[in-house]
Order: C-alpha cells, then sequence, then structure tokens
C-alpha cells in the first residue's frame, strides 16, 4: 500500500462510508457482479411496455413508470402483486407461468434492444483491471440471456452467471448477489455489485458488496442512493471512467 496520502475523491469517501457500514477491512476487488437490464441492454423501456400491455389486458391499475420500480423482481413476484390488485391472491405456479410467458411473448415483439451506451467499455475497464465478470440478473427473460453471450462475447462464461433459475428469491432479497459470490468464490469485501435499479441495489447491499447504482432510465438518483447505493453514477460512460478512482481507492491512503 502506498504511504502518500492523495485529495479524497467521491470514489475513496464512498469506500470509506462502506467500510464503515460493513465493518470490513480495506482490500481490492476480485469480482464484479453485473446486473443485466438497465445495465448491459437498454431494456427497460419494452419490459416497462410489455408490462404496461399486460396490465390494460388484466385490468391492473398502476402509476406511470412505475414498473421500472420493480425491475429486478422476478416476474412471478410482479405478476402476483399486480394481480393482487384486481383481488386475485391465490395465483399458482402453473398461472404466473402462463401470464409471465404472454409478458415474455409482448417483450419480443417489440424488437431487438440495444446496449446501454458505456457498458463495453466498462466490461473493458473491469477485464483490464484482472476483475472477474459475473452476470447477476433477475430476469429469466430466454430472448436477452441468449443475447448475453452475442453482444459482449467472451465476457460471462456459464459458470458466472445467475439467473431467475439459480435463486427461490428474487432481488430485493440479496440471494441472487449471495449466489453469484459463490459461484465466483468470492467475499463480499472484494466484490462490487453494478445496478441500476432500487430493488437490486438493496439486493446488492444486503449482501454487503460495495454497491455501485447507475442511472440509466427514469428512476430518479435518490431512489438509489435511498435503497443502499455506496455510490451513483448519472450514466454508464460516468462509471466506467469512475472505475479507476474506485480502485485507486482501495489501494491508495487519502
Ligand atoms: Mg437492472
Amino acid at each position: 500500500m502506498a504511504k502518500k496520502k492523495l485529495k479524497p475523491t467521491p470514489e475513496s469517501i464512498a469506500y470509506d462510508n462502506y467500510l464503515s457500514r460493513t465493518g470490513f477491512a480495506k482490500c481490492p476487488i476480485t469480482t464484479a457482479l453485473i446486473d443485466m437490464d438497465g445495465v448491459l441492454f437498454n431494456s427497460m423501456p419494452n419490459h416497462s411496455k410489455a408490462w404496461e400491455r399486460l396490465a390494460r389486458e388484466y385490468g391492473w391499475k398502476h402509476e406511470p413508470n412505475e414498473f421500472f420500480l420493480y425491475e429486478g423482481m422476478t416476474g412471478a413476484a410482479t405478476i402476483r402483486l399486480m394481480m393482487s390488485r384486481i383481488g386475485r391472491n391465490d395465483i399458482s405456479d402453473d398461472e404466473a407461468r402462463e401470464i409471465y410467458a404472454k409478458k415474455s411473448k409482448y417483450f419480443i415483439e417489440l424488437g431487438e434492444v440495444g446496449p446501454i451506451d458505456g457498458a463495453a467499455e466498462m466490461l473493458n475497464s473491469l477485464r483490464s483491471a484482472g476483475i472477474a465478470r459475473v452476470l447477476v440478473t433477475g430476469s429469466g427473460q430466454a430472448s436477452l440471456l441468449d443475447r448475453v453471450n452475442a453482444a459482449y462475447p467472451g465476457v460471462f462464461s456459464d459458470n458466472l452467471k445467475v439467473t431467475a433459475h439459480d435463486v427461490k428469491h428474487g432481488k430485493p432479497d440479496p440471494e441472487p448477489y449471495l449466489m453469484g459470490l459463490k459461484k465466483a468464490g468470492a467475499k463480499p469485501e472484494n466484490a462490487i455489485v453494478i445496478e441500476n435499479a432500487p430493488l437490486g441495489v438493496k439486493s446488492g447491499s444486503d449482501s454487503r458488496c460495495f454497491t455501485i447504482g447507475i442511472t440509466t432510465g427514469p428512476v430518479p438518483q435518490e431512489q438509489l442512493s435511498g435503497n443502499g447505493a455506496d455510490i451513483v453514477y448519472p450514466t454508464m460512460r460516468d462509471f466506467a471512467d469512475g472505475i479507476t478512482r474506485i480502485i485507486a481507492a482501495r489501494n491508495f491512503s487519502f
């Protein structure tokens, strides 16, 4: 560890606060646990449209942009929440699956979604720093999961992916990120979580990883910091630029 003292950065201050909240000692980053929707793909607008189409069909009342807030939840959990609003608290797993299949179909009909601007740079910066990259998504949307390998070739090996099918409890439960740590053989103090959604941030923060929130959609920054993000960036490019400072916060004295 270098002896010289540097001027504090937002990243070094955020890391100090993280060490206070967790009680961990300063240590390097080995692993990045990376969300998919809204982090790798600009898929949330279409997810929201697909949910809104279902809402019209079933008579679910909802606020504008409300479905952006449920990002990270499993499809079944969102369906149960919305069905309870029309007095249906008795949805079977089969019925939830059927409705989710419909939602997936509507999502596909909206066409292919593009990558998040800056995501490729972010993944490259992590690789250059020797940080293992692990996919941790609440999604079970096959059309997108299949596209991860095509859009980001060679980034995620199959044994370093957590999807809706790997966990019992989706985000905001910490299980998905704890499962990511387990698959990577990493400890929370050595990992960072990269998230764009309030429930995903909560999941990451409760897994005790240093949790980075990036606003890539209509959800305001305060929703991410309020749910436990250790630091929030306004765009993916800002985060990609911040990675060297996040790493420096671990290696130098401020
Ligand atoms: Mg997301």
